[in-house]
């Protein structure tokens, strides 16, 4: 496994191998099937856009693995943007694969943060195209009390 290049309070705890990763940008994701919530923690922007519709469908093929795993149950899904610059290249067949993913009846919401405005843009493009709740939080504390919410609704 690469180096982790994301700090998060909660993950920081957990060993190497409580991760599925993708390695070529050095993305790292974990389930917490306890309280249902789902960590993707991006790694390097990615340039290209080959390069980039790899990585979206890696993203769709592990959360729709989590999905068939726990059928009964809906997620919360944090997403980390906090590594990543504007030489992020989203095509539209991503933000396509993006809409798919948030559309899925076992995502209960969506929070991007640390995403910088050039992202939060493409963010709102996602979430005009998916059913879930799509959103966007400065830090992970943000985030985390969009979670804390969520989780006191549901
Ligand atoms: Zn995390």
């Amino acid at each position: 496994m690469t180096k982790r290049l994301f700090d998060c309070p909660k993950c920081n705890k957990l060993p190497d191998e409580s991760f599925a990763q993708f390695e070529y940008y050095n993305d790292w994701f974990t389930t917490y099937p306890e309280e249902n919530s789902i960590h993707i923690h991006f790694g390097d922007p990615t340039e290209d856009e080959e390069g980039n519709i790899q990585e979206v469908t890696f993203i769709k093929n592990y959360l729709f693995n989590i999905f068939k795993k726990y059928p009964q149950k809906k997620f919360f899904i944090f997403t980390d943007l906090t590594t990543m610059d504007n030489s992020e290249l989203v095509p539209s067949e991503s933000i396509k694969i993006y809409s798919e993913i948030f559309s899925h009846d076992q995502v209960g919401s969506v929070v991007m943060y640390g995403g910088t405005k050039d992202l939060n843009e493409i963010v709102f493009a996602i979430n005009d195209l998916a059913r879930s709740e799509v959103s966007v939080a400065k830090d992970y504390h943000e985030a985390n009390q969009v979670f804390q919410k969520w989780q006191s609704l549901n």
